[in-house]
């Protein structure tokens, strides 16, 4: 989202830095980096919240979170389905913008008995960093 926009959101000062330090990340940050980009912008601000505004602005649909396995929340500027790919070295996590097969979607749904709503894929492996060493 550009700041004008963000801007135009009639959000509070604390929640518009919050969705400004998540609109700039190429990354997918945790609470506490987002807590610490927030600081340079509003030094003032407290964790508490920070957290209060990822909560409100999950909830109005302006980001996502996103968990994988035992580690912290993450929270996405893209809120619209995608998957991710999980670098098992260095933690990276990339966004995957891909259609999925329908037929895939079907036989998850043939295996689980489950009416099927959506399907998200995670991609496991080494990024193009660490391939390097
Ligand atoms: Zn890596
Ligand atoms: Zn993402």
């Amino acid at each position: 989202m550009e700041l004008e926009e963000i801007q135009n959101l009639g959000l509070t000062k604390q929640r518009e830095v919050v969705l400004q330090v998540i609109s700039d990340a190429a990354e997918h940050l945790t609470a506490n980096e987002i807590f610490a980009n927030a600081k340079q912008l509003l030094p003032g601000i407290s964790f508490a919240t920070v957290y209060n505004s990822l909560r409100f602005l999950k909830d109005a649909g302006h980001i996502a979170e996103v968990q994988f396995g035992n580690g912290a929340s993450r929270f996405d500027r893209m809120t619209h389905r995608h998957d991710h790919a999980i670098c098992t070295k260095c933690g990276k996590l990339v966004d995957i913008e891909m259609e999925h097969p329908q037929e895939l979607v079907e036989r998850a749904a043939a295996y689980s008995n489950f009416k099927p709503e959506s399907l998200e894929f995670t991609l496991r492996g080494v990024c193009p960093d660490c391939v390097k060493d």
